[in-house]
């Protein structure tokens, strides 16, 4: 049985294939975080499901490209930065350089590009792709200097959000990066500087002015993987009107259809509420390390519940994945025990018993990516293996071919705890910062820094000298 997701966009489960002929290479885009604040655990949520999804295809042997993009200019940002009497990207950074260590300390994988929408080569992107909506009838400038997307010349407009023009009636233009169903209009691609926009502005062929959020993801997702994409994600809260502006942007630019598979999450809810910090629920990962969580058990959370199905987040559920998580601990000690019973030289691997059912785990995976269920068969694996380990009928050779589908099972879950080896490239990194730091170039070191942080570590500095360890 191959792989089969749910496409948002037809709303079915259909079997996964990529556009690579060769079927090995996937592209995937992922919506990531607006660094006005510190992201909360129902971002998290959509990253860990990204993850998931990303390491469950790499386990099934493709590829994956993988974008994230920052958003580190929109609305949101520029009244953060006004409201702090910051400079917009001395205020960004302090976000950004938090959502490193979070992404880290939530094991995910880091993304093989982590464009910024303030990057000039996105910039001009974005100016070049307004140029030809505009060139093609698709966009026009308004009597308030900001250009907008004509949403009547593209008919596929509304298709993602199952949203039906006819009967919606727009209500004109809007100005705001999110806005709601009830006010669908003309969407701004650039908009013509404000005084609130302070020095946020750059130059454009219609005067100065900012991008608008939805064409920072299209220039962004199109420049660098092209203009057709496998899969694209985010949470549910994307579909409309984000994801459905950068359908439109893409393809009235390039002609081709721009994602093949629409992927998103649903929310996750607090005791069974919107997070929303007026209720007090609201929860950040750093909220969570300094109660004592670890960022394992917060992973074990997010990821336990199909990404299709609501989570609802409890302390009692994070206490259940620390529990569950040291049976997994205990279990992986005694298997790694019984292989080593006997000398490798004279226990081969030998093939795990049928009964022991261990290609559930994959087939759940397989299924539109369920969790629960893939959970649901690791566990029961364990509870089995540790009744043959107390009965003592597991053989050395059997308990070697569970440690490596264990490492396996552990590709995808990242639930294994322990010192990692540190990879030579985080090594060189190191390297170069210690060097960096004695010639006090602190603003190359802190580059070093950010660098090790997205490749999963998180390094300090202490009387002592740098001191390394896994986020
Ligand atoms: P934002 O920073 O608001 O652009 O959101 C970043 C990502 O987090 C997007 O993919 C959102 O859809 C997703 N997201 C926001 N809130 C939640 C939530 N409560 N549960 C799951 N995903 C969310
Ligand atoms: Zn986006």
């Amino acid at each position: 049985m191959g792989i089969s997701y749910f496409n948002s966009l037809s709303r079915q489960i259909e079997p996964f294939t990529p556009r690579d002929p060769a079927g090995r290479t996937v592209s995937l885009y992922t919506c990531g975080p607006t660094v006005y604040n510190y992201a909360h655990i129902g971002n998290f949520r959509a990253y860990v499901f990204e993850d998931l999804l990303q390491r469950h295809l790499e386990f099934r042997g493709y590829t994956v490209n993988r974008v994230m993009n920052l958003t580190d200019v929109d609305d949101k940002t520029i009244r953060g930065c006004h409201a702090a009497g910051l400079p917009l990207a001395e205020f960004t950074k302090t976000f950004k350089d938090a959502f490193f260590q979070d992404l880290a300390a939530l094991r995910i994988k880091p993304a093989s590009h982590f464009p910024e929408a303030t990057g000039a080569e996105h910039i001009a992107r974005m100016i070049e792709m307004i140029s030809t909506l505009i060139e093609r009838g698709h966009a026009y400038q308004a009597d308030d200097g900001s250009v907008y997307f004509r949403i009547h010349s593209f008919p596929a407009y509304g298709r993602l959000a199952h949203l039906n023009l006819d009967e919606l009636r727009p209500s004109g233009r809007v100005n705001s990066d999110e806005y709601e169903k009830e006010n669908i209009g003309d969407f701004a691609l650039w908009k013509a500087w404000v005084p609130e926009d302070g020095d946020v502005v750059w130059e454009s062929p219609w005067g100065r002015g900012r991008p608008g959020w939805h064409i920072e993801c299209s220039a962004m997702a199109t420049g660098i993987l092209g203009p057709q994409i496998d899969i694209h994600c985010g949470g549910e809260d994307n579909i409309f009107p984000h994801h459905e502006a950068e359908i439109a942007q893409s393809e009235c630019c390039t002609g081709q259809s721009f994602v093949r598979l629409w992927m998103h999450c649903k929310h996750l809810l607090v005791d069974n509420q919107k997070m929303s910090k007026s209720a007090g629920n609201f929860h950040t990962l750093r909220d969570l390390l300094d109660k004592g969580y670890t960022g394992r058990e917060v992973r074990y959370v997010l990821l336990s519940v199909k990404y299709r199905e609501p989570l609802n987040f409890t302390f009692d559920g994070l206490s259940a994945a620390r529990g569950a998580l040291a049976r997994f601990d205990e279990w992986s000690r005694r298997i790694e025990e019984a292989a080593a019973a006997q000398p490798l030289d004279f226990t081969a691997a030998e093939p795990l018993p049928d009964d022991l059912k261990a290609e559930a785990f994959g087939a759940a995976l397989d299924d539109d990516l369920n969790a629960s269920a893939a959970l649901g068969a690791l566990f029961e694996l364990i509870r089995e293996t540790n009744k043959r380990l107390d009965a003592g009928i597991l053989t050395p050779g059997q308990a070697r071919s569970l440690v490596a589908w264990r490492d396996e099972v552990n590709s995808i879950l990242q639930f294994q705890s322990g010192a990692a080896a540190i990879p030579a490239e985080v090594e060189a990194l190191l390297a170069a910062r210690a060097e960096a730091r004695a010639a006090k170039n602190f603003a190359e070191s802190d580059r070093l820094r950010d660098e090790i942080a997205r490749l999963g570590w998180t390094v300090k500095d202490t009387k002592d000298g740098q001191k390394l360890s896994k986020s």
